[in-house]
């Protein structure tokens, strides 16, 4: 494979400035691979990077998190994969020293190392990534779908944290992309009801096995939930929805000892009701990354009956990236995850 000398990359240069400029292809350091990449996925996240930088990311920066595509050069000290294979990354980067890391916390790493943030992303046409972060992608998962692979882990981590058990009823608020996916993740646990919380007609429906709830269109959110979880209450709730309203309907439909997984980043310092926490026995627990699930990820996207691949609603040539972001950003209706394709036969 020859390797050009430069590639096309999206450089976010300041606050709301996504440019399209020309950049040198990088080269692995000794334990990384270089990756061709064929699709990137956009992620809620990225839109808040552009919009707001809330990680003080250092710019320019490329960004992008989500990629897929074929290895097209090793470090020096890497020999698990050849020039060529299909492969997937994960862009989380784990020190493997600090105190985090050595409890096999990695993805708490105190000096985390994260594609898109510290160093350039997958919005290029290529990208360098430690070679252990990486997984061969089997043939039936398109690249596209492949993508989706950290976000995948990264819901099988707040559906895990939740510890759903077989019988039980999860209620996931949130219908964008991340919500999606975690409520059709835990369907594989054999729940006995999931509920899902959100406020778009067409999200709403992409999960079929959910008993769905349009908040601007039920009078009293949290008295449906209760109804449809048989008057119980929910055993776990999820929040992939970062408002106080969502954390105060979470919260108060868990049953006694119900489980709150706060999976996005909530708004503010919101009051919780402590008392109700105290005499319930309620659980809350934090979700943020994933802990060595990409495994797990990518057998949930090779999962056929699952059907991961229909949450990518959009798969756009790079070049009409600005299209791309739109549809991320504005796209309610219409559009979850929008990939970006470079010019290959994905
Ligand atoms: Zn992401
Ligand atoms: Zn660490």
């Amino acid at each position: 494979m020859t390797i050009p000398k430069t590639m096309r990359a999206l450089q976010l240069q300041a606050i709301d400035r996504l440019a399209e400029v020309r950049l040198p292809v990088p080269a692995p350091k000794p334990d990384e691979v270089l990756v061709r990449t064929v699709a990137t996925t956009i992620c809620t996240s990225d839109l808040n990077d552009i919009s707001r930088n809330p990680f003080g990311i250092a710019l320019p920066r490329v960004l992008g998190h989500e990629g897929a595509g074929v290895v097209a050069a090793l470090g020096e000290g890497v020999s698990q994969f050849q020039v060529g294979d299909r492969v997937a990354a994960h862009p989380v980067i784990p020190c493997r020293i600090c105190e985090n890391c050595q409890r096999r916390l990695g993805h708490l790493c105190a000096n985390l190392g994260h594609l898109g943030l510290d160093r350039d992303g997958t919005f290029a046409e290529f990208f360098c990534i430690r070679a252990d972060r990486v997984r061969r992608v089997p043939p039936g998962i398109e690249f596209a779908t492949a993508a989706l692979l950290e976000p995948v882990a990264v819901c099988l981590e707040a559906v895990q944290r939740g510890r759903l058990q077989p019988g039980e009823t999860v209620l996931v608020v949130g219908d964008g992309p991340f919500g999606l996916l975690i409520a059709r993740l835990a369907s594989r646990c054999e729940p006995r009801k999931i509920i899902l919380v959100g406020r778009h007609d067409f999200r709403l429906r992409q999960v079929s096995a959910a008993i769905a709830l349009h908040e601007k269109r039920v009078p009293d959110v949290p008295r449906a939930i209760r109804k449809a979880s048989d008057g119980r209450g929910v055993d776990v709730a999820i929040l992939a929805a970062g408002s106080p309203a969502a954390l105060e309907v979470g919260l108060a439909s868990l049953r006694a000892r119900g489980r709150l997984v706060v999976f996005s980043a909530v708004q503010g310092i919101p009051s919780v009701d402590w008392f109700r926490l105290h005499t319930q026995e309620l659980e809350l627990l934090g979700a943020c990354n994933d802990e060595d699930l990409i495994d797990p990820a990518l057998d949930r996207l090779a999962d056929a009956e699952l059907g991961l691949s229909s949450l990518v609603t959009h798969r756009l040539p790079f070049a009409q990236w600005p299209r791309a972001f739109e549809l991320a950003r504005h796209g309610k209706d219409e559009a979850l995850k929008v990939a970006l394709l470079f010019g290959e036969k994905a």
